[in-house]
């Protein structure tokens, strides 16, 4: 996602207003590394300015994806995750006790992806998503000591 003065830029060049509330979505959308769901946005939003509907943050979200500032990822969890890392190629971990979504870097390119490709037959491979699925360090720790007590 752009700096938010950027977006402002963009949305004003796009005869688009700059209400309270879309400057409070940037906001929470600034930075962002946990891939909130649109209520998880809505319920930010609400707790800074107050005043904010969840049709206007779904509207503003796809207005965002629309003009290439953040990505909707589905990874399984049952909602559309907002992510506006968009600008560097990664893959998700998801945790499948408590739906936490990361990043993770990998490199998938040469060797593999020609591995992928003669695998895959007459399908043309474009683009590589991995989801990795397991625990996260929180969950982790809950499940072990439940683990020791029994
Ligand atoms: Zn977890
Ligand atoms: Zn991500």
């Amino acid at each position: 996602m752009n700096s938010i003065s950027n977006l402002v830029d963009i949305y004003r060049l796009t005869n688009r207003k700059i209400t309270p509330q879309r400057l409070a979505i940037f906001n929470v959308l600034d930075s962002n590394t946990d891939h909130p769901t649109a209520e998880e946005i809505y319920e930010q939003v609400k707790s800074q300015i107050g005043n904010v509907s969840l049709k206007t943050v779904y509207q503003t979200l796809n207005e965002l994806e629309s003009l290439n500032q953040i990505q909707i990822i589905d990874v399984g969890t049952g909602t559309s995750r907002y992510d506006p890392n968009v600008n560097q190629l990664h893959h998700h971990l998801v945790c499948q006790n408590c739906s936490k979504v990361k990043d993770i870097e990998l490199d998938i390119s040469g060797e593999m992806l020609k591995a992928f490709s003669q695998n895959s037959g007459e399908f043309k491979i474009d683009r590589v998503e991995v989801v990795i699925r397991g625990l996260c360090e929180v969950c982790l720790g809950k499940g072990s000591s439940k683990q020791s007590e029994l």
